[in-house]
Parts: structure tokens; sequence; C-alpha cells
């Protein structure tokens, strides 16, 4: 009787992580093969229409910055931002690291790489720290980021990117 109970919970276990188990594969193969919930995707442009706001305030920029939700960047790299050969400046986002933490990704890399944005912009190139000069940093703040550290290792500014993406 003792060991038939034991069975049953042991059923009952097993069954019930085999369930967990799917859900969990079934909730990444949807994230994976589906755009950002429309809720992220909001939030995305609220931050960036702040973002275009603060730098015209500091800055006088007016210009848009393409900001693209990327799959193809590396698994380690949250952001990057590129000037291109011809000149366009664009942000990539890497939509893998929006699954455990969207709001890092919007309040912290965002901004971040919007500062690389604006300093393109402004025709600095300065490759100094990875580009994280104390310009940088200013700007970085002044855009209300809350990743402005200069000294954490970030490989995320490139000029004339190859064809990657
Ligand atoms: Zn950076």
């Amino acid at each position: 009787m003792q060991t038939k109970r034991l069975m049953n919970i042991f059923l009952f276990i097993t069954t019930f992580c085999l369930f967990l188990l799917i859900y969990i594969w079934y909730n990444s193969y949807i994230f994976n093969h589906n755009p950002l919930s429309e809720q992220i995707n909001k939030k995305i442009k609220d931050k960036t229409n702040r973002l275009k706001n603060l730098s015209f305030y500091n800055y006088k920029i007016t210009h848009n910055f393409p900001i693209i939700i990327s799959d193809k960047l590396k698994n380690n790299e949250f952001g990057r931002t590129i000037y291109s050969k011809n000149k366009d400046i664009i942000i990539y986002l890497n939509k893998n690291r929006f699954k455990e933490n969207s709001d890092y990704m919007i309040n912290s890399v965002l901004p971040h790489e919007y500062a690389h944005a604006v300093m393109f912009y402004l025709q600095d190139f300065s490759n100094e720290n990875g580009s994280h000069t104390k310009k940088w940093q200013k700007i970085c703040e002044n855009l209300e980021g809350k990743g402005c550290n200069r000294f954490v290792n970030n490989n995320d500014i490139i000029i004339e990117k190859t064809n990657l993406f």
C-alpha cells in the first residue's frame, strides 16, 4: 500500500515536470518565432519619442534614427549602433535579450545606443574607451539613460558595418 502511494506521488511529480517543460519549450518557441509583443513595441516607441524629444531639447537634433529589433546580433550583445558607408545611423537591439528583461533593454540599452547615434550624428567618431568617452557619457545622461557607465565592457559601436544585417 505504501509503495503504491509513493509510486503515485512519483508519477504525479514526473507528469507535472513534463508539462512544465513542454510549457517552457512552447513559450520559448512562440517568442522566437514571433515579433515582440505589442506591449513591448509600444514601450519602445514611447521611449524612442522621449529620446527624440531629449535630443532635440539638448542638441537641437530632429533626426529619426531607425531602431531595428534584430535576432542576428551575437547572443551576448544587447545592442549595436552602426554608421554605415552611406552615412546612415542605425540602432540595433537584440530581440533575444528582451526575453528576460525588457525594461533593462528599454531604459538602459536603448538610451546607451541612442547616445552613440547622437555622437555619430555630431560627427564625433572618437574611439577612446570603445567610444564611451566623457562626451558620450554626458549625452547618455542627458538622455536619461540608466546605463551610462563608461567602463563596462561594451562592444557595440561599429562604423561601416559588414553585410551581417
Ligand atoms: Zn556603448
